[in-house]
């Protein structure tokens, strides 16, 4: 049935995207018969098996290190938003996601150095299965050289049933527009400043590890996250939410998209990263700028903007040089008042949080590019030094940064208040 255009086009369309994601997961479930949907990954001793709805037109393989994956690009295939399964021999997890029209993306994680061997389709094309090698770490890079390897599929085409004209292929959203937006905790009133905490890492990304102390920094920021969120409900003064709750695995462009979604007026990305050298200690602020500040700020961008590799799929529309994209005026406003923040976070929170001397430096940070909302990463302390570990895992050290972050906040929004006083008053 047709029907005429009864609301406004752009408001429609903004509404299609919204649905597409939900949309999208609900045919490639519903309806087994399009076109070469991925059906499942089946893991049997060493042997991976790929299994989809329809013939395929073909694959290629190709693996990623930091850290360690193998992606197998299947043409002429969907991904649907099924989980894929994971967690058995060297795989640590499976995911799939939308390349192109035409091309799907499956990315397994590995616990250990494999490399795929004798891929293959089965007659039908409608599965490709392959063996898990094991190698060692510089086997591995050495395979990685060999760049991407091409697995045909068996010519089907006769036997194939023709693609039905009227089916209708939705093309799946950048996982950013598709995760659910978090509650919003603290004060109804939709006038109150929102600040979206950001809990760093998470899921199959551990962050950075104490081995010593089994602490890893994905719970460590989820612990501090929450701990900020009740401190400002507890506040009362303005609203929060956390990009994440639990332990879920978001790439950065989530994290920020979430607070661009929500419009929210502060973006605050909790870590506590490890240091080469272990009596490193203290908190530090970083904030958005297109050049480090220094050796170390470069290095850290480096490591964080990794976290978005390992999804592996939405690499396609993203370039990976971060730091060569342009930022425009909005965003010399925010990445201002980002640096007044991170001051201010400093001064308010010392009392209470040990940081660095040095303690604003400016990185080419992937999660602090939404370009209209002020953004910090408050890296924490150093996960790797015994006694800020210590500090960071304790309810009391939690409890500490949190009331400092909260003042911090406050001093804030009550300077944009006045700003804002003067300005109508002038
Ligand atoms: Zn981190």
């Amino acid at each position: 049935m047709e029907f005429g255009w009864t609301a406004k086009a752009s408001a429609l369309h903004k509404r299609r995207m919204l649905n597409s994601f939900a949309l999208a997961g609900a045919l490639a479930v519903s309806t087994p018969g399009t076109a070469g949907g991925i059906a499942a990954v089946d893991l049997a001793g060493d042997r991976v098996t790929l299994r989809f709805d329809e013939a395929v037109d073909g694959a290629s393989a190709f693996l990623l290190d930091g850290p360690q994956r193998i992606a197998l690009d299947i043409h002429g295939a969907q991904a649907s938003a099924r989980g894929l399964g994971g967690g058995e021999s060297a795989i640590a997890a499976v995911r799939q996601g939308q390349l192109n029209d035409e091309t799907a993306r499956v990315v397994l994680d590995l616990s250990s150095p494999v490399v795929p061997a004798d891929a293959r389709f089965a007659a039908d094309g409608k599965s490709l299965s392959f063996s898990l090698k094991s190698v060692s770490d510089a086997g591995f890079r050495s395979a990685i050289g060999k760049g991407r390897s091409i697995i045909e599929a068996p010519d089907t085409m006769a036997a194939r049933p023709p693609r039905r004209v009227h089916s209708i292929t939705v093309p799946i959203p950048p996982a950013a527009k598709g995760v659910a937006l978090p509650p919003i905790e603290g004060p109804r009133d939709a006038s109150r400043p929102l600040v979206v905490i950001d809990a760093g890492h998470g899921g199959h990304d551990p962050g950075a590890l104490n081995k010593d102390l089994a602490r890893r920094e994905k719970d460590v920021t989820l612990a501090i996250a929450r701990a900020i969120r009740d401190q400002l409900v507890r506040t009362g003064r303005v609203r929060v939410a956390l990009t994440r709750d639990d332990d879920r695995f978001l790439v950065l462009q989530e994290r920020y998209g979430i607070a661009r979604r929500l419009s929210a007026d502060l973006f605050i990305s909790i870590h506590a990263d490890a240091a080469e050298n272990i009596e490193a200690q203290g908190a530090t602020v970083y904030t958005l700028s297109e050049t480090a500040s220094d050796r170390e700020a470069a290095r850290l961008a480096a490591r964080e903007n990794k976290a978005d590799i390992i999804n592996g799929v939405n690499l396609g529309g993203q370039s990976g040089d971060v730091s060569s994209i342009l930022i425009d005026l909005t965003q010399r406003e925010s990445m201002n008042i980002s640096s007044s923040f991170a001051q201010l976070l400093q001064r308010e929170a010392s009392p209470y949080v040990p940081f660095r001397s040095a303690y604003h430096r400016f990185a080419s940070l992937m999660v602090l590019k939404a370009p209209d909302i002020p953004s910090v990463l408050f890296e924490t302390g150093y996960i790797s030094n015994a006694a800020d570990a210590e500090f960071l895992s304790s309810r009391e050290g939690q409890g500490k940064i949190a009331r400092g972050v909260a003042r911090a906040i406050e001093v804030h929004f009550a300077r944009k208040l006045a700003m804002r006083g003067s300005d109508v008053g002038g």
